[in-house]
């Protein structure tokens, strides 16, 4: 069934024909992070997709995957242009390595998965936290409810994994 929602205020839709991403927003809504793993090569894959992005298989099935990683990379907002996000800055936009996977296909990949910043409940995460984090800071997955079926991948620190002594960070301050 087709998903209208709004988050911060803006619309958001899935439609019917896009049953990936209307199961892998299920999977979220229930607070269960899961990918779709290729029947053919046994790769997980996201974003959720129709084919497998490296053997081009159809198949597929939803595995549940932990939700825990490094920061990747990082984008730090400080002048929102969509204005449902003003009243949150600075936030953050993380892209982060999952443990999953890490290293295949080939040693530089990993399952990069995007999600903001958030506190442990899935708001998104005060400045104090904001520049606590950079590229190696240790996360693990929380979700932001949006609405019945949905919910939003998100990251917080892990505050019980052992962390860099200084993620890097674009020099601002
Ligand atoms: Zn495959």
């Amino acid at each position: 069934m087709a998903i209208r929602a709004q988050y911060l205020g803006m619309p958001l839709s899935i439609d019917d024909l896009d049953v990936e991403n209307l199961e892998y927003f299920r999977h979220c809504a229930e607070h269960d992070f899961h990918l779709q793993a290729c029947a053919q090569c046994g790769r997980l894959r996201y974003p959720p997709t129709t084919a497998c992005p490296w053997c081009a298989a159809l198949e597929s099935t939803w595995k549940r995957v932990e939700g825990n990683g490094a920061v990747h990379s990082y984008s730090e907002v400080h002048h929102a242009i969509q204005p449902a996000f003003r009243d949150h800055t600075p936030y953050l936009i993380l892209l982060v390595d999952l443990d999953t996977q890490k290293g295949e296909p080939t040693a530089d990949e990993a399952l990069r998965v995007a999600g903001n910043l958030t506190t442990p409940d899935g708001q998104l995460a005060p400045p104090d936290q904001v520049r606590r984090v950079g590229i190696g800071t240790r996360v693990r997955m929380v979700f932001s409810d949006v609405a019945p079926g949905l919910a939003f991948p998100q990251w917080t620190i892990d505050e019980t994994a052992s962390q860099p002594e200084h993620p890097w960070r674009y020099p601002q301050e």
